[in-house]
């Protein structure tokens, strides 16, 4: 690889990122970091019919919470900018005209009116309308009219576009990291409009033109460009510019079913499918997913590292990614599997932080008047992280570490609470009340020689124990509840329940 590599996520703000959107950004950001090269974010706004307000923020927004900021892009202007294409609509202009020049491009006049007719008539008979070799010199345009003719009518300021002019029984072999040599018959191409008559390029003239100018060393994007990929090669070589090598991402697919994976199918399924929310759609953050998580789940979606390995840390992936790794075939999204990914995540955080954030969500919520103090929610998060995949899962497993019971599991309680029970609870107090060292081990070894002592078995003390505790049967190992919870609250909560199942 001799030139710098410089790659650029280009999306056009015409509503939030899909998490299709996001891999491409990602594989950018990781291939830009891999080989110490620059990752450029340019907002392709040219087409101001479908640019939709806050749309741009939301990238922004969404490429920083997944930790991939970019090193060029709007508000980081570097040598290469404008970033945003609205801003550089001066540019584009003598690039078209240039390919006039050489006889790469021409001018057309045909109204919408008159390509409609065309195209109407054409499926009348069957057929499809192709605006290309073998009709171009039957249109109206600077290829079959008269120069003068051509010169006067733009001067009397005529509509007119700018159209490139693909050469007919050529052979194309175009080259893509990820779907290998290509072989295309330039027949089958049109002759796409590069300039519009509203004094805008295409996104094909202003994409082209951009990544030339922003020295794109790859162009890595998504398969549905793959169909422009020929008229892009064409215009590098017209234009006699060194192309960019080319990746095209494999689709992400539905869960279940063929097809690209769709907005619909998340609302179906109950997933998100937008990185942060946008409008009424969830997105991965407010669902309570880690950002690493987010990126970790996208980065196996389309790309194999060769091993069994699942779990790769942002650091990782860039040590181990690489295009060559990256499949043609579509890769299927499952919505399981992205939690299965944040639970991998919870369980490699340190607890301090998750106690933070479960603090935060616990007051948010108000499901807690007062403040808890760090370090207990942290030994709560250290005794119930094991089965969490969410932050907000820490409620529901361990609200007992919080509040006391406020009513027990029915089930359960008949069938724990026995005759003698009351009692035993009674007894119980006793002991606990004489334990100095109120610790999880200490607590233990006092219970169960008592239990020895006393002839009881486990089995009558145990799960009533944790019945009263909790409410129900489920929870950690019971005398690190009892630890943590404390002497007096253990013993209210005994005190209670004998009260109300006695
Ligand atoms: N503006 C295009 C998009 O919205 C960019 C495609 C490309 O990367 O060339 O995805």
């Amino acid at each position: 690889m001799s030139k710098k590599v410089r790659v650029r996520f280009a999306p056009s703000p015409t509503g939030p990122l899909h998490i299709g959107g996001v891999r491409t950004a990602l594989f950018n950001y990781i291939f830009a970091r891999k080989h110490g090269g620059d990752f450029i974010l340019r907002i392709e706004d040219t087409d101001q019919n479908r640019y939709v307000e806050g749309a741009e923020e939301y990238i922004v927004e969404a490429l920083d919470w997944c930790g991939m900021p970019f090193d060029e892009g709007p508000g980081k202007e570097g040598r290469f900018g404008p970033y945003r294409q609205s801003e550089r609509k001066h540019l584009y202009r003598q690039y078209a005209d240039e390919l006039v020049k050489k006889g790469k491009a021409y001018y057309a006049f045909d109204t919408s009116e008159k390509l409609d007719f065309h195209r109407k008539d054409h499926e009348a008979r069957g057929k499809t309308f192709i605006y290309n070799w073998h009709n171009r010199l039957k249109l109206d345009n600077s290829l079959s009219l008269k120069p003068e003719e051509t010169e006067k009518r733009i001067a009397d300021g005529e509509d007119f576009v700018i159209r490139f002019l693909t050469p007919a029984d050529e052979k194309l072999y175009l080259k893509d990291i990820v779907r290998g040599d290509m072989e295309i018959d330039t027949n089958t191409l049109d002759d796409k409009v590069l300039y519009k008559s509203d004094g805008m390029p295409t996104y094909h003239l202003a994409n082209i033109v951009d990544d030339h100018l922003m020295e794109i060393s790859h162009v890595i994007r998504g398969e549905e460009w793959l169909p422009s990929l020929a008229l892009h090669w064409q215009l590098y070589d017209a234009f006699g510019w060194e192309a960019p090598q080319f990746a095209h991402l494999p689709l992400i697919m539905k869960p279940v079913g063929k097809g690209k994976l769709s907005k619909r199918d998340g609302e179906k399924g109950g997933f998100p499918v937008f990185p942060i929310s946008w409008n009424e759609s969830q997105g991965y953050r407010e669902a309570g997913y880690f950002p690493e998580a987010v990126t970790n789940f996208l980065a196996m979606l389309g790309w194999n590292p060769g091993t069994e390995q699942e779990v790769f840390r942002m650091e990782e992936l860039i040590q181990t990614f690489s295009l060559e790794r990256v499949n043609k075939s579509g890769a299927r999204f499952d919505p399981e599997k992205t939690k299965w990914y944040n639970q991998q995540y919870m369980q490699g955080k340190n607890d301090g932080e998750l106690a933070e954030l479960f603090s935060l969500a616990l007051i948010e919520k108000k499901l807690l008047d007062k403040t808890w103090n760090t370090d207990y929610v942290t030994k709560v998060i250290a005794l119930i992280k094991e089965r969490a995949i969410f932050v907000s899962d820490f409620w529901e497993l361990g609200s007992y570490f919080f509040v006391s019971p406020d009513n027990y599991n029915e089930k359960a309680a008949k069938k724990q609470w026995k005759g003698d029970t009351s009692e035993i609870m009674q007894q119980l107090l006793t002991v606990l009340e004489s334990i100095s060292d109120f610790s999880s081990e200490k607590i233990e070894t006092i219970v169960k020689s008592w239990i020895t002592d006393q002839g009881l078995s486990f089995g009558k003390v145990m799960p009533p124990l944790r019945l009263v505790l909790v409410g129900g049967m489920k929870g950690p190992h019971i005398f690190d509840i009892m630890g943590l919870i404390g002497q007096m609250e253990s013993m209210e909560r005994i005190k209670t329940a004998i009260a109300k199942l006695g």
